[in-house]
């Protein structure tokens, strides 16, 4: 197994391409809910809500547009310190099923995964602590967990609300 030595070259190409379309699933930077307040109204939508027969309670948010407000000309965040967690785990991808993913729209990534399905990976510490804080999140959503309750998903692309 060989290993990626992950070390962002600040080409800013992830925040010009916010916007992810999988199996018809359009999805933008996540945003937990104190991180939305960041961002202007009209840039966020919902992105996770919990609720039985309908989502009831949002519990994220997500950027809805695909180059996000904060990136300059020089490919510098103007918010850097305050940057979302999603930003400071990317590429690193966690999924509420538990799936972990790793990003090839990251040229670091996209140049060093080749035609390999999987390669171990290793990360700064700047991601393990937002990997470490994503994974709080999930577990906090415990506290909610009710039998009949479901995790449901806002699609970008069609406006709409679905669960698995
Ligand atoms: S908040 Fe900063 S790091 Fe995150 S997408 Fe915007 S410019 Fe990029
Ligand atoms: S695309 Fe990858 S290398 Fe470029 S700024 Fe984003 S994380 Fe860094």
């Amino acid at each position: 197994m060989s290993f990626i030595n992950f070390k962002c070259k600040k080409c800013g190409s992830c925040c010009h391409n916010l916007l992810e379309e999988v199996a018809n699933v359009e999805r933008g930077l996540f945003l937990r809910v104190e991180e939305a307040k960041l961002f202007p109204r009209n840039l966020v939508s919902p992105r996770m809500a919990l609720g039985d027969s309908k989502p009831k309670r949002i519990i994220a948010y997500q950027l809805n547009v695909d180059e996000c407000p904060f990136i300059t000309e020089k490919n510098e965040c103007k918010v850097y310190p305050k940057r979302p967690m999603g930003c400071r785990m990317f590429p690193f991808e966690i999924h509420h099923n538990g799936h972990a993913t790793v990003s090839v729209k990251c040229s670091v990534i996209g140049s060093q995964m080749g035609d390999k399905e999987s390669r171990e990976i290793e990360f700064s510490s700047t991601e393990k602590e937002a990997i470490e804080e994503y994974m709080r999140f999930l577990n906090s959503l415990q506290k909610f967990a009710r039998p009949s309750q479901k995790v449901w998903e806002f699609n970008l692309k069609t406006k709409s609300w679905f669960t698995a």
